[in-house]
């Protein structure tokens, strides 16, 4: 017989756009014994994980819950259940999830009014405005995190785009795949209706599961619509079935992964979630400060960014892959690269969950460094690392990145 070897990973420091570093102790977690999906232990782990995610989201929402799936199964859920033939939607576009979001209204037989702007600009919030004034859509969504430029939009805006919804008497889905876990979430104040995130971004969790909120007046809509939910899997009135009161089976919870989360969510609250956020802005911040040291600077303006994901600029003859490709290789660093019409032009650092701290924006800065150089190019790595760890501990209480 021949001797199969056990996959053995490397440990790459997750600095990417997702999925970010585990902690040992969510690792840890996935590997307790079994349970089935109705033994009262794992039913009380359910409600337990149902409180800690209304309290990240800020919501009371009763149904809050984890697909079963990545994040892009949270967004399919959002807009399969509120989406049928000939609604109309306004989906706010600057960047690839963005676009995602307006495939899947397509998909549902949506009528669809896309509000772009270019990548790595804000969401265009008046023309939004404009448009949900004008169309009287019974769906508007966008990402409040677009992970794919590093711009966030600020809360009064959500705030703006969810009042004009309303009166319009539509819906509001807000992507929160970046957001969850590393920004202050206030879904019931904001007037979002349908929000959706993953574990594996801010949340600190392995990819595969996509917590999920939406309003009693979703729920609803998602009950009275006339014709079904096309997905079975789905349909947030069978899996509140099952999440709900009644526990009823509707499929296999994908137990190991709903203990992974648990500890993720335990994890969050010992650190408090106040001062999970300010780490997410110190690390951002020290990050910013540091690559413009090496004459790099970030690709959004001032306001807009996101402290989870910052976006550097390619200076003009530096090869952006070979770069990525060094990071890997050499200081065992994933980071990430453009998207669409941002390919080449950009890096994509993320500092989420537990990776978002001093010790991994030192590193990444010390392999830019390094990795510039072998380019040719003259930079000062030392003075960046002391510029970035002399932000990092000023005591700067704003709650933007730079
Ligand atoms: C990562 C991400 C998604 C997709 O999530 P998957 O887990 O990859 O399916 C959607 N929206 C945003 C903003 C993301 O960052």
């Amino acid at each position: 017989m021949s001797e199969r070897l056990a996959f053995s990973p490397s440990e790459i420091l997750l600095l990417g756009p997702g999925p970010s570093p585990v902690h040992p102790r969510v690792l840890a977690a996935q590997s307790a014994p079994v349970l089935g999906h109705l033994d009262p232990e794992f039913v009380a782990l359910m409600d337990r994980v149902q409180a800690d995610l209304r309290s990240v989201f800020g919501t009371n929402n009763p149904f809050t819950l984890p697909i079963s799936a990545t994040g892009s199964a949270g967004m399919e859920a959002c807009i399969v259940n509120l989406a049928q033939p000939g609604t109309n939607c306004v989906v706010g576009v600057h960047g690839v999830f963005g676009e995602r979001m307006v495939d899947l209204c397509e998909r549902q037989g949506g009528t669809v009014h896309v509000v772009r702007s270019d990548y790595g600009k804000p969401l265009d919030v008046e023309r939004m405005l404009q448009t949900i004034r004008e169309q009287k859509p019974g769906l508007v969504a966008f990402v409040h995190a677009e992970t794919s430029t590093g711009v966030l939009t600020p809360d009064d805006e959500v705030r703006a785009i969810a009042r004009a919804t309303h009166e319009a008497d539509g819906y509001l889905i807000l992507d929160c795949v970046t957001s969850l876990g590393g920004r202050r979430m206030a879904l019931d104040d904001w007037g979002v209706d349908a929000a959706y995130s993953g574990t594996q971004k801010c949340l600190g969790v392995p990819p595969g599961l996509s917590p999920v909120s939406f309003s009693d007046r979703a729920m609803q809509a998602a009950r009275d619509r006339p014709s079904r939910c096309t997905s079975w899997y789905l349909d947030v009135n069978l899996l509140g079935g099952y999440w709900g009161g009644e526990r009823k089976y509707h499929h296999t919870a994908p137990i190991s992964a709903v203990y992974g989360l648990a500890a993720g969510l335990d994890l969050v609250f010992e650190e408090g979630l106040e001062a999970r956020f300010a780490r997410h802005v110190r690390a951002a911040r020290a990050l910013i400060a540091g690559i413009e040291v090496l004459g790099l600077s970030p690709l959004v303006e001032t306001g807009y960014r996101t402290p989870m994901l910052t976006s550097v600029n390619v200076p003009d003859g530096i090869d952006a892959k070979a770069v990525m490709q060094h990071l890997r290789a050499v200081h065992k660093i994933e980071i990430g690269g453009g998207l669409g019409s941002l390919a080449g032009k950009i890096w994509r650092i993320g500092l989420m969950g537990h990776g978002a701290r001093l010790t991994s924006v030192l590193r990444v800065l010390s392999g830019l460094g390094d990795a510039l150089q072998r380019q040719g190019e003259t930079r000062d790595v030392t003075e960046a690392l002391r510029m970035a760890e002399a932000v990092h501990d000023a005591q700067d209480r704003t709650d933007s990145p730079a």
